[in-house]
């Protein structure tokens, strides 16, 4: 068996999917490079949920409306025209993605360079389905509907090093086209398994949440309709249940059933795989029931046998990288090392919960009448290194204290770092309209008695 793939973030040099071959029309996922002298960047429709419009339609006339105007291209939303009463009506907003690889390394996009990929969709709102065993003492698994409303903004709000979120979102898409076009397995070998492994509160399971929800927007031509099924792996070794090994058989049964639809895109999220390492070994040395072991070897024969459905991704979790069963290990082609957010995407997490507060007015909006902006990490540096340049909208010694919250939080995780603005909000003395600067001061002492607890 083949060894699994170890995300490297330096030095990768992935290309657009359907460079493959050689279709270059409507990738789901575009990468900075150039077609035809142009950059493919997708454009993300999201639909008002009373919209009964045809997606074609609104594709059609949003690229219609993107031919018209002279936009610079940078990741954020764009304003729905107001002229447009068809975009209006049925548009709740359009977003442009994916650019930032490419922004970094030549300042910004102009619509001339730009070949927009439009993509269009309906958020979920279902909700979650729940499957309970019989006795109804745990959740086994639970059922989304994607795109769903509860993980919209998911993936921008995650923050990692540069290129970790794209490489993901290729990968999968590679391993997508691969399964679409027929290539023979035997000749060239991928599964559609993924394992992100890495301390606990590193944002791993919201990943993949975000991750599905992605995929499932940016392959909504080829799949219509989209699911996630999130087992929880905890509730299948439970001492409560006896019949484990029936459980997985009725769950892989109902996952068999969704595969079979060929429209349907379905992706499996088991989180902290560890757990079947230790279930093995626990059997193993005779301190658990025999059950396990069947239960485990059960779910990775099933595993097996959804590879040959060419709609399924497996998304898998673990906390710890050491204890994971090395049969499941073999089947991940990608495996990528989540670790704790570095300087950049702790001053980034805590400037996106700054601006938060700001705009719900948590924090005082105004320097003296002047709006409050907090320039990004690269924007610091420029600033930092020309001091003599500023503007009072972005006050430096405000940004430096962020920088110095940032660095404060060294060790903490992605998790503890957006709970932070909360804890520290929650020492204040004068909690009412809070000046940014006497926050901040907050956050960094609140920052470093997290940590003295670590
Ligand atoms: P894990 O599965 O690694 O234990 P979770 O996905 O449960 O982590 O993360 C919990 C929350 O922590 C996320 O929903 C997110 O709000 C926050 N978080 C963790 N890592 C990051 C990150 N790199 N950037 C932004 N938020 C993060």
């Amino acid at each position: 068996m083949s060894a699994p793939m170890e995300i490297s973030l330096q030095n990768t040099t992935d290309r657009d999917p359907s460079e493959q071959n050689g279709d270059v029309s409507e990738p789901a996922v575009p990468s900075p490079i150039l077609t035809e002298d142009k950059v493919l960047v997708s454009v993300e429709v999201c639909l008002k949920p009373s919209s009964t419009a045809r997606i074609e339609d609104v594709r059609s006339a949003v690229n219609r409306m993107l031919e018209k105007r002279s936009l610079s291209y940078v990741d954020g939303p764009i304003p729905v025209p107001p002229d447009d009463s068809f975009i209006v009506e049925n548009v709740q907003r359009i977003c442009i993605c994916d650019t930032d690889e490419w922004v970094e390394n030549h300042d910004i996009l102009l619509f001339w360079q730009v070949k927009p990929v439009v993509h269009v969709f309906q958020l979920s709102e279902e909700g979650p389905c729940e499957e309970f065993s019989g006795d109804g003492q745990l959740s086994t698994f639970n059922e989304w509907i994607l795109p769903a409303k509860e993980f919209d903004g998911m993936w921008d709000s995650l923050i990692y090093e540069s290129g970790l979120k794209q490489r993901l979102l290729r990968y999968a898409a590679s391993a997508l086209l691969f399964t679409e076009k027929g290539v023979d397995p035997f000749l060239v070998s991928w599964n559609r398994i993924i394992l992100l492994h890495g301390p606990p509160g590193t944002g791993k399971t919201s990943l993949c949440k975000a991750l599905a929800q992605k995929l499932s927007i940016r392959f909504s031509s080829r799949y219509p309709q989209c699911q996630l099924v999130e087992v929880n792996a905890h509730s299948l070794f439970s001492k409560w249940f006896s019949e484990s090994g029936k459980l997985v058989a009725k769950l892989f049964q109902k996952i068999q059933e969704m595969v079979e639809e060929e429209n349907n895109l379905v992706f499996i999220l088991i989180d902290e795989v560890e757990s079947l390492a230790a279930a093995r070994k626990a059997a193993l040395s005779g301190s658990e029931p025999s059950d396990s072991i069947r239960v485990v070897n059960a779910l990775l024969t099933q595993m097996d046998k959804l590879k040959s459905s060419p709609n399924v991704i497996i998304l898998t979790t673990s906390n710890i990288t050491a204890a994971i069963d090395i049969a499941f290990v073999d089947r991940a082609d990608i495996k990528a090392y989540v670790g704790p957010p570095t300087l950049q995407a702790r001053y980034e997490i805590l400037r996106s919960c700054l601006k938060e507060l700001l705009r719900t007015g948590i924090l005082s909006n105004s320097q003296e009448g002047e709006h409050l902006t907090l320039p990004n990490y690269a924007g610091l540096k420029e600033k930092l290194s020309a001091p003599l340049i500023q503007d009072s909208q972005t006050p430096l010694d405000l940004c430096k204290q962020l920088l110095e919250a940032a660095e404060a939080c060294e060790g903490l995780s992605g998790r503890s770092l957006r709970k932070l603005p909360f804890l520290a909000h929650a020492a204040l003395a004068s909690p009412y309209s809070c000046d940014p600067s006497k926050f901040l001061s907050t956050m960094v002492d609140t920052a470093k008695r997290e940590r003295s607890e670590l």
